[in-house]
């Protein structure tokens, strides 16, 4: 039993019987926690607004035998920018569900917490939501220690593109090494972009171009990645961009 305070970002709510919502937090000192925020979906009711998917704010919850209770939140951060716009607002949801994704209930993960935040600042500065995306991707797979070898060819460490991506390995094999069985062809500049990625984070993402053909071979890459790690490729909010043709 007991509580627990503190900061956390809502990754997705559900309706729960007939006033409450089942909102799934990611909290910086517990990880991923579910817990019924009762009453929320009754206009008088305080707490509607601190519950908002993609609010950042300080929490606290009752912990209960199988479900935990929200007492009290207030908003730290609202991400109002996301929210008001459709496109960023489903990259921001998209973030969510990789996080959701990821992470077992109650196993505190400080870096995915911490990373996620930076994305979606990222998100709400940068004129190119697809990069953030790219970025996060792979950036949340280092987190989780799935980290790709993007340096140079595996076999006999060629830093010449293009390259093939080798699924099995999880890095690339120059042209001039044998083919591996599940590969990917990917161009050298694609592969440069994935490295700077992994090797910077968000740092000046701004100034990195990631042309849309190169958004669309990363994005392949990436997807085929996170199908591995996560044992999960189809994602709402994908679904969603896919339908506006925001994606590759
Ligand atoms: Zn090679």
């Amino acid at each position: 039993m007991g509580e627990l305070k503190s900061h956390a970002l809502v990754l997705r709510t559900r309706d729960y019987r007939e006033a409450d919502r089942l909102v799934t937090f990611l909290t910086r000192e517990e990880g991923k926690v579910t817990a019924v925020a009762r009453g929320v979906r009754k206009t008088k009711s305080k707490l509607s607004a601190v519950v908002e998917p993609l609010t950042l704010g300080f929490f606290l919850l009752h912990r209960g035998k199988s479900l935990d209770t929200l007492i009290q939140g207030e908003i730290v951060k609202p991400y109002r920018k996301l929210r008001e716009d459709l496109l960023l607002f489903a990259y921001g949801q998209y973030f969510c569900e990789l996080c959701e994704a990821a992470l077992p209930e109650r196993e505190p993960s400080l870096p995915v917490f911490l990373l996620v935040l930076t994305a979606l600042e990222a998100l709400e500065s940068d004129s190119q939501p697809a990069r953030v995306a790219r970025c996060f991707e792979l950036n949340l797979l280092e987190t989780l220690g799935y980290r790709p070898a993007m340096e140079n060819c595996q076999h006999c460490g060629s830093s010449t593109g293009p390259f093939y991506f080798d699924f099995i390995n999880d890095g690339l094999v120059c042209k001039n090494c044998p083919i591996p069985g599940e590969s990917r062809l990917l161009s050298g500049a694609a592969a440069a972009v994935m490295k700077r990625f992994l090797n910077n984070g968000f740092h000046r993402l701004s100034v990195c171009g990631v042309p849309s053909s190169l958004n669309y071979e990363i994005a392949h890459i990436n997807a085929e990645l996170l199908k591995k790690a996560l044992g999960k490729s189809r994602f709402k909010s994908v679904e969603f961009l896919q339908s506006l043709e925001e994606w590759s």
